[in-house]
């Protein structure tokens, strides 16, 4: 019988919730055990896809085409399995879903509440499209006592009744803050937040209490006794300097052993954790380093750039090289001076400019990409970074000088417009300018045709055809792409129809490749994505001639 996890966090946001519960299910997945990830996200948005990355960190695309929260990117790097659509619910949606059931009169006359028709809903999501998993996590996001969350908490709570407690576990993750005028690390804030978690009616099994150092044993035992569990069952998290140590910590302190220990299942034999061995000892050890400048528009928040980051330190992990990001604001760059310009790129042996939306920063990234291609800097660009990789070749190699994207302005020659039409597995998608913006882009993992003998087909190991995940509204003009192509310019990736261009590469230059699809959604620590390791070799290869 499926085993049910439930990681709800209190105390604080942020304590890395995701992290925790993708570590866990990777402990669990390293025993042998088949391991399914989600996430249940209480606001009201049908899904994050219209959320600023501001507000809330990168929005994380699945295979399948939805736009999800970036904890599902968590799941994914850590457990190397593809989530589903049907692996992230919000709040919004479950409301849609009882509201459409309303409608279509499909709960006869009765007056909808928010129990039980609202928690059935939750516990329909629980339930839905499982297929035989030994154990699945489910994450609620947001803290223990947000109003929002509620009905999630009931959810679980009557879903643990339902199908019996010893099938279901409860762990929350806290925070032991640690007050330096004391000296000690403070227990009161998570046995408030076990009160507030025992009064919707769940007795959390495990604590995950994340900390900045070890707990004496009378600690922990202290906040067992307040908190109803075994002093066993009091897990620290200690901070760790990477998240690939997070499954080996915990591992050390027990967590997979207390989780079988409570479902009564067999503790031996230990879990193979030889993956994160491996990329650990990379970590301890580098043997090179290189420095990238990421050009991007919202570097003010990291989250923004989750996959991003981790797909380029999972290259350096491939070529045993600490790879030093400067995140650069792309406006910033736009009121420098020549030899500013130069000055920023002075150290500097790779450029990226990553995905994004809108107008600010355009021209910055414009900068940064004409810089690249005539200085010979390996270069990389993602979604909008091939977007305005191709509007910098058509002013400045084309001579177009007012060459731009409809999305920034209509007043201009369009070398980059709105995709009004495509194919998704074999059906016409129609959009107009009047569409609605939320989950109507081009999203999800689409068949991309390489041209042999180009970087591209090189670096997927002549591959004829690959699936990359997208999430775009607008599109390079293919006839513009053809004008480069008389001008040192290769379209080395189409669409299967010839009709979309997805990679673009500059032939004189030592690596310089465009991309319309998000290649760092598929990087793994263990396995990392073909272009993020081209380019930072070619950043190394360059930090070496320096
Ligand atoms: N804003 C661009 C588009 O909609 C690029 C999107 C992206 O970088 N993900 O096509």
């Amino acid at each position: 019988m499926t085993k049910y996890i439930f990681i709800t966090g209190g105390v604080v946001s942020s304590l890395g919730k995701g992290m925790a519960s993708a570590a866990i299910g990777s402990l669990l997945q390293a025993r042998g055990y088949k391991v399914r990830m989600r996430k249940m996200d209480p606001y009201l948005n049908l899904d994050p896809g219209t959320m600023s990355p501001y507000q809330h960190g990168e929005v994380f695309v699945t295979e399948d085409g939805a736009e999800t929260d970036l904890d599902l990117g968590h799941y994914e790097r850590f457990i190397d399995n593809p989530c589903h659509k049907t692996d992230s619910i919000s709040g919004g949606r479950i409301y849609y879903n009882v509201l459409t059931k309303e409608r279509q009169g499909e709960y006869l006359g009765a007056t909808v509440q928010a129990i039980p028709h609202v928690t059935d809903e939750i516990k329909n999501f629980i339930k839905s499209d499982l297929t035989d998993e030994d154990f699945v996590l489910y994450e609620i996001g947001g803290t223990v006592g947000d109003i929002e969350g509620t009905l999630f908490l009931e959810a679980i709570r009557q879903y643990a009744n339902e199908i019996g407690k010893e099938n279901c576990l409860f762990l929350h993750l806290t925070l032991l803050p640690y007050i330096p005028t004391a000296g000690e690390l403070k227990t009161k804030p998570t046995q408030h937040s076990v009160k507030q978690l025992q009064e919707t009616g769940i007795q959390p099994n495990i604590l995950l209490c994340r900390s900045q150092m070890m707990l004496s044993e009378s600690e922990r035992s202290k906040i067992a006794l307040f908190c109803n569990i075994s002093p066993e069952d009091v897990i620290i998290a200690l901070d760790a300097d990477s998240i690939y140590k997070i499954p080996l910590q915990y591992h050390e302190e027990g967590l997979d052993e207390r989780i079988l220990h409570y479902f009564k299942m067999d503790t031996a034999p230990k879990p193979d954790l030889s993956r994160w061995e491996n990329v650990i000892s990379v970590i301890n050890n580098w043997e090179h380093h290189v420095n990238i400048a990421v050009v991007g528009k919202y570097t003010s928040l990291l989250e923004a750039y989750k996959s991003l980051n981790e797909a380029i330190c999972h290259a350096g992990i491939a070529l045993k090289t600490k790879v030093h990001i400067t995140w650069l604001e792309a406006d910033s760059l736009e009121h420098k001076t020549a030899e500013q310009i130069d000055d920023t790129f002075k150290d500097i042996h790779g450029i990226l400019v990553p995905g994004g939306f809108g107008n600010r920063g355009i021209e910055g990234k414009i900068i940064a990409e004409a810089y690249a291609r005539k200085h010979n800097i390996p270069f990389f660009g993602i979604c909008l970074g091939m977007q305005t990789a191709v509007i910098e070749a058509c002013r400045h190699v084309l001579g177009i000088a007012n060459a731009n994207s409809t999305e920034f302005t209509k007043n201009c020659t369009p070398v980059v417009a709105l995709m009004t039409e495509w194919e998704k597995d074999g059906q016409k998608q129609i959009r107009t300018e009047n569409t609605d913006v939320g989950g109507t882009m081009r999203l999800g993992a689409y068949p991309c045709c390489l041209q042999p003998g180009t970087l591209a087909s090189k670096l997927y190991n002549n591959a004829g055809m690959i699936y990359e995940r997208h999430r775009h509204r607008y599109e390079v003009n293919m006839e513009i792409a053809s004008k480069l192509e008389e001008k040192g310019f290769i379209i080395s990736g189409k669409s299967p129809d010839g009709i979309l261009p997805e990679i673009i590469e500059c032939k004189n230059h030592p690596f310089y490749i465009a991309v319309q699809f998000h290649p760092e959604f598929k990087s793994r620590a263990f396995n990392a994505h073909p272009i993020f390791k081209g380019f930072i070799q070619a950043a190394l290869q360059l930090s070496s001639l320096l």
